[in-house]
């Protein structure tokens, strides 16, 4: 008889990640006897695997504390997901006084729910207060009722609007095995053919692509890099790269599709200039193809009505919209209150050559900080209006003029 993976899945050959490697249980074993089995019937106990996480500065330090440790670290969920993976990375990575990472990823869309004693504290703490058991995650993909979007392109250089999606039914790039990978490169490669006009194009594996090639995409900011960072790798991401990974793009390069990077997919709309509203109907638009084109397939994307679409960071789930722009501000940049300015507009900057680079010659990556418990428009809004604010103030900067004013008016 034939299986398709998707009915396969949940009971069946599943990979846990485990202290001791991966390994596969059968179909008759239950998550519970699967643990057992990869210890040898010999576990320690929670007491005596509780991580050092004396010296930490992340979320999920603040929250794993022994007990939760205890309750948690025998659960297993259906794809044989256990705390111990989700956490590893903030345990590897005590992180750094003034720069709070989150500590913690989803090896799959049920981990938020079966460690939920630990992902909706961390949750909370990282999304500014928002409530995962009382709150609803609005959506709204209607880019008319956007205000302005045209920003000043002497200052704004490029325009982007990207979020992540994942597949139901299939875990999330921290745990899955080298079959699930392949199988969700299939499942959204396959849809994507359906793609109309101009948003149509072609999937370029990184493994059919030369070396020049992919460095090409990526200095042009097309692609992302092999994962390098400590956070990255500790969770699990950059395993048998580049196996399964790859990029989507229309002709223009304006549309494109990542493949199991950080995330099972994510979708990108971006161009150069300041035409943030052109950028966001694109996105919006692609995005919905996108989804039909995955449901058509009897697929869908993983969502909730309290955490909205689920992606493998917690610090992503929501809208996973990240809108910004390389906006050229050397002036504003210096000025000691730049931090407090990006942080009174929930905004936040990194540098023109993705998250983990400095800014050069004072232009830096700017966008929306938050994900969770806003929509897709709303914070599209609130870059646009930041933007053309700190554009502003840049302006007055070089008449030699006060901000004063302009900052006094930010609540
Ligand atoms: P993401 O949050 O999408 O993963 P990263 O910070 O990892 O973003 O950057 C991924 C790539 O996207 C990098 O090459 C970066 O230069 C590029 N990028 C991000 N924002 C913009 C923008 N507004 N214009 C042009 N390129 C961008
Ligand atoms: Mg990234």
């Amino acid at each position: 008889m034939a299986f398709t993976l998707k009915t396969f899945l949940p009971a069946a050959s599943v990979a846990l990640a485990g202290g001791a490697g991966a390994f596969y249980y059968q179909k008759t074993r239950t998550p519970q006897a699967a643990l057992e089995a990869a210890s040898g019937g010999n576990r320690y106990p929670a007491s005596a695997e509780y991580p050092d996480l004396s010296k930490h500065h992340n979320v999920l330090a603040n929250h794993l504390t022994p007990d939760v440790y205890r309750q948690l670290r025998d659960r297993v969920t259906p794809h044989g997901v256990t705390l111990d993976t989700c956490i590893q990375t903030g345990v590897d990575n005590p992180g750094h006084p003034f720069i709070t990472t989150v500590g913690l990823v989803a090896g799959d869309e049920d981990s938020y729910e079966v460690f939920k004693e630990l992902f909706y504290p961390v949750i909370k703490e990282r999304h500014n207060g928002y409530d995962p058991e009382t709150q609803t995650h609005p959506i709204n993909l209607d880019p008319s009722q956007i205000r302005g979007g045209k920003l000043d392109e002497n200052y704004v250089l490029s325009s982007r609007v990207r979020t992540g999606r994942a597949i139901r039914g299939i875990p999330h790039p921290p745990s899955c095995s080298r079959a699930e990978r392949r199988e969700l490169e299939r499942v959204i490669v396959d849809a994507l053919q359906g793609l109309p006009t101009d948003l149509a194009g072609k999937y370029y594996s990184l493994k059919s692509m030369t070396e020049e090639e992919q460095d090409q995409l990526i200095n042009d900011h097309f692609l992302f890099d092999k994962p390098v960072s400590p956070l990255l790798l500790s969770a699990g991401m950059a395993r048998d790269w580049p196996d399964a990974r790859g990029i989507f793009h229309n002709d223009k390069k304006n549309f494109l599709v990542w493949i199991n990077e950080e995330d099972h997919a994510r979708i990108i709309s971006m161009e150069q200039g300041g035409d943030m509203r052109a950028v966001f109907t694109r996105f919006c638009r692609g995005i919905n193809e996108v989804e039909r084109l995955i449901q058509n397939k009897g697929w869908e994307f993983q969502r909730s009505d309290n955490l909205g679409y689920i992606l493998t960071c917690p610090s992503n789930i929501g809208n996973g919209l990240r809108c910004g722009v390389h906006v050229k501000i050397p002036l504003l940049s210096k000025d000691a209150r730049f931090p407090e300015i990006l942080e009174k507009l929930r905004l936040q900057k990194r540098g023109t050559g993705g998250v983990d680079t400095a800014a050069v010659g004072g232009t830096f990556d700017i966008s929306n900080l938050d994900r969770l418990g806003q929509s897709e428009v709303q914070l599209v809004q609130k870059v646009i209006d930041g933007v053309t604010l700190l554009v502003d103030m840049e302006k007055l900067l070089e008449k030699r003029k006060s901000i004063n004013s302009l900052v006094s008016k930010i609540r």
